[in-house]
């Protein structure tokens, strides 16, 4: 990643506020290290608009336009330390691209992320700013993540960052054997849920209630 634009403006001035981060994603029981270090290395100011720059070193939501939201750092932290269980991945697929910002550090912990998102001005934006990061290891789809991404599945995992009332069934069948998937489900009450393959069968485990826009059909020009 390009140290000019980590070190650059608010990313300078915002260096103690960022630490204070760490601090705090560590107090709230995240101890992946490569989780750790991909968050305390990624300028998440570049992820929201300038207006919200000085907030975004916070453990908050942030809102990125079109009625959608940037998760906190600890939910991000959290879902891809699930995803990852201490194990090396290869392929993985992620359902709602939005501003990037989970993009950037699935990609730091990953080797290949492949993301998918139905709304085109946001994917737009999110590749603009991986790209100027310089994040190479992703490739990206304007489509309706409900059908996943057949093309280059199965995947070792498969990350969803916003909810369905149900898992969806052709997400499940893209995920390889043995493999991870991390999705808040639920309508009205929703749990980050994490589901675990092994040969036919779906492993549930409700891991903790959250807040997601919900995982909408169809896609948008603009
Ligand atoms: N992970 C994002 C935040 C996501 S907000 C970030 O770090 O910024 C949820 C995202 O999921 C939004 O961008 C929304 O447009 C997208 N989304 C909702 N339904 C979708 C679907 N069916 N397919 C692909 N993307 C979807």
């Amino acid at each position: 990643m390009r140290d000019d634009l980590l070190k650059s403006g608010i990313g300078m001035t915002s260096q103690r506020t960022r630490e204070r981060l760490l601090e705090r994603l560590f107090e709230e029981g995240i101890r992946d290290l490569k989780v750790l270090e991909a968050i305390r290395r990624t300028p998440r100011h570049l992820f929201v608009d300038e207006a919200l720059a000085h907030r975004a070193y916070e453990d908050t939501a942030l809102p990125i336009g079109h009625n959608q939201t940037l998760s906190q750092p600890y939910i991000v932290a959290r879902m891809t330390e699930l995803l990852l269980g201490g194990r090396e991945l290869d392929k993985v697929l992620e359902v709602g691209t939005g501003s990037g910002y989970q993009t950037a550090i699935l990609a730091q912990v990953v080797e290949r992320v492949f993301s998918v998102e139905r709304i085109l001005p946001l994917q737009e934006r999110a590749k603009t700013v991986l790209r100027d990061i310089d994040i190479r290891n992703v490739v990206f789809r304007h489509a309706d993540g409900n059908w996943g991404w057949p093309q280059y599945g199965p995947y070792d995992a498969i990350l969803v960052t916003a909810a369905p009332p149900e898992v969806p069934a052709e997400l499940l069948t893209q995920l390889a054997d043995g493999g991870r998937m991390v999705i808040p489900v639920g309508e009205h009450e929703q749990y980050l849920t994490l589901v675990i393959r092994e040969g036919d069968q779906f492993i549930r485990h409700q891991v903790e209630p959250v807040r997601f826009v919900p995982l909408l059909s169809g896609v948008m020009n603009s």
